[in-house]
């Protein structure tokens, strides 16, 4: 690893561990000491990541927008294809239609029942409405990419957060039915669409009202987004229980940021399904060491809870 000393005198050559990702950062210089956090003329107060957890967002972030080029390039193909093709026929249409109008009449009449036989009058409808369709959506998104950069954190947030806390309302309290919350929630995805913890508690709702296959598609949509969100980690960890895909579920622990004890309780169960006692009881001794004296207990209360079978 490339080593950086700090360039200013008074932070004493201290090793710059640290990038600034503050979006208020007005500092040329965002490669940074502890000091740079720590010093008013600086960084003070910013947000910060280690430089491992920035090129980890920088690769995921690639993983990600390889997989949408990757999209574009057979989507284009595709509708290249479906359209020369469309094209085409058409073509053929209009030239038969027009031989049609200057051919004498007796001649070809056996032909004029097969130009019936395609109804492409009936067709032609049909396909504008689909692609006029296709239209307002690529509308939607244009609009989505130019005014992401213009929104107001601040302002979203607060109206976010206000959607949220109605949702749990009705989650938490019933204060409405599940129903109702992903009314609600549908409300600030229409503002955020990729407000993760608005997706999760919608995933919830989906699981709770028995909507499995919807929730499933909207928990991976919100990894996609965000592979360290401890909501959408969780939901994806007890899909895939679920699922009985065991491996794959061990690895969602090791994804959070921060150590998370519903998590770990998942990924015992994983090792549990496996038949891996020895990981098993490094693990729980690892978790009680880090979670404290009453992680067995509450495992255990966890165990009682289960119903992934
Ligand atoms: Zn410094
Ligand atoms: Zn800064």
């Amino acid at each position: 690893m490339f080593e950086i000393k700090c360039q200013y005198a008074e932070h004493n050559e201290q090793q710059c561990l640290f990038i600034c990702v503050d979006p208020a950062c007005t500092s040329k210089k965002r490669i940074a000491c502890f000091q740079c956090f720590q010093d008013q003329k600086y960084h003070l107060n910013h947000q910060g990541l280690t430089i491992e957890e920035f090129q980890q967002k920088v690769n995921f972030r690639l993983q990600n927008l390889k997989k949408l080029q990757t999209f574009l390039r057979q989507f284009k193909e595709k509708l290249n294809f479906i359209i020369s093709q469309w094209e085409e026929d058409i073509k053929k249409l209009i030239f038969k239609g027009n031989e049609y109008l200057k051919t004498e009449y007796n001649t070809i009449f056996v032909k004029i029942d097969d130009y019936y036989r395609y109804e492409s009058d009936q067709t032609v409808p049909f396909l504008k409405f689909q692609l006029e369709k296709m239209q307002k959506k690529i509308d939607k998104i244009k609009k989505y990419i130019n005014n992401f950069k213009y929104y107001d954190k601040n302002l979203l947030a607060k109206d976010i957060n206000e959607i949220k806390a109605k949702a749990m309302n009705m989650i938490i309290k019933k204060d409405g039915s599940y129903e109702d919350a992903i009314q609600q929630l549908n409300k600030g995805l229409k503002i955020d669409p990729v407000n993760c913890s608005l997706i999760s508690l919608k995933s919830t709702c989906l699981i709770n009202i028995n909507q499995i296959e919807k929730a499933k598609i909207l928990i991976n949509y919100a990894f996609d987004i965000n592979q360290n969100d401890e909501t959408v980690l969780l939901l994806k960890s007890k899909l895939m229980l679920k699922e009985k895909q065991y491996n794959e579920c061990l690895k969602y622990y090791e994804l959070s940021i921060e150590p998370n004890k519903y998590l770990a309780f998942q990924k015992l169960d994983s090792l549990q399904k496996l038949n891996y006692h020895q990981e098993y009881q490094k693990f729980k001794q690892d978790c009680e060491n880090l979670f404290g004296n009453n992680f067995n207990k509450e495992y255990e209360d966890h165990q009682k809870m289960q119903t992934y079978d």
